[in-house]
């Protein structure tokens, strides 16, 4: 059987997509690494998407979920896609679990959080280290955690943990926040929140699970140590683009137009792993949405 579009990505750039296509009357299929709702799910609190003033992010992606399935969206959960291989009219989508032949593909598969490659960083991870403050945070009820990074994430994660921890040490290695403005703001005020500035963590050290952080400051190299019982890390993504032989950028970001359209004909793209100025929610479906018409426009003319 060959499919119209086969998206790859459940979060809500893929969902999106899916509920588009099925609106268009196409024979659509998601493909998930995990569950669907993708990163949303491990996000505490959205409050910048429209409509909803304040909505946990599982619970914006069950809607999402909920949406798509109203109009018959076929997903499949846990299918890791290894690779497309482009054939001209139609496409294959590569997966562990078996081939999909389809005439487009949407790629929304997201991104994934950076490693920060200081020494002790891999060996203390589940022991301390964390990259997800909604999976993890319960465990450092009344202790001290250090946050690394700047923007938006580190931001908003370290005001998440404030819920828990008895103080948050953000670690930053410039004297500026990348974050934006409200979120700064937020984190400000909050009494349990303080900054290291102009530092960058050189070492997370412990026995057993975490103790303590070595930190050096960029200006004056001079290294100093902050104890902790934990080290959350936000220092950025990587997009979960790998298996895509399309043109990308320097970082593996898919370069696309404004019609989502990359570098091979049929194959288009949405979300976070592309190459856009602003990775939130609301970009996600707006790009989830030109895809899935992209994908309609390209089919009608096959
Ligand atoms: P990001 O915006 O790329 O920020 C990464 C931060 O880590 C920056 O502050 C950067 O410092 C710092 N950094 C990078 N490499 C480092 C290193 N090796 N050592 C120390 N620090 C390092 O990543 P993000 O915060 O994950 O956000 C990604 C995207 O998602 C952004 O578009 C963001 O707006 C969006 N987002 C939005 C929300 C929201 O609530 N609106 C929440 C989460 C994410 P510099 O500043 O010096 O570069």
């Amino acid at each position: 059987m060959v499919h119209d579009v086969v998206i790859i990505g459940g979060g809500p750039a893929g969902l999106t997509a899916g509920i588009y296509t099925k609106r268009a009357m196409l024979n659509a299929l998601l493909l998930e690494k995990m569950g669907v709702g993708g990163q949303i799910i491990v996000t505490d609190l959205v409050e910048n998407f429209p409509g909803f003033l304040e909505i946990s992010g599982g619970d914006l992606a069950r809607k999402f979920e909920e949406h798509a399935l109203k109009f018959g969206l076929e997903m499949k959960g846990m299918v890791e896609v290894s690779g497309i291989e482009d054939r001209g009219a139609t496409k294959i989508v590569k997966t562990y679990e078996g081939d999909f032949e389809t005439k487009t593909v949407i790629i929304a598969t997201g991104t994934t959080p950076k490693k920060l490659g200081a020494k002790g960083e891999l060996n203390l991870i589940g022991r301390g280290v964390s990259y997800c403050a909604t999976c993890d945070g319960f465990f450092f009820r009344d202790k001290v955690v250090v946050v690394v990074g700047g923007g938006d994430s580190a931001i908003t994660e370290a005001i998440y943990l404030t819920k828990m921890a008895k103080n948050v040490i953000i670690v930053h290695r410039r004297d500026q926040l990348r974050a934006e403005k409200i979120n700064q703001e937020h984190a400000f005020a909050n009494p349990k929140i303080s900054f290291v500035w102009d530092s960058v963590v050189e070492e997370i050290a412990g026995e057993k699970v975490v103790g303590k952080v070595i930190i050096r400051n960029v200006k004056t190299n001079v290294l100093s140590e902050i104890k902790t019982d934990g080290v959350f890390i936000y220092v950025g993504l990587i997009p979960n683009t790998v298996f895509a032989n399309v043109t990308k950028d320097e970082r593996g970001f898919i370069v696309a137009n404004d019609k989502m359209e990359t570098s091979v004909k049929g194959i288009f793209v949405a979300g976070d792993c592309r190459v856009t100025p602003l990775r939130q929610i609301a970009t996600a479906v707006g790009d989830g949405a030109i895809a899935a018409v992209s994908a309609e426009r390209y089919i009608e003319g096959l």
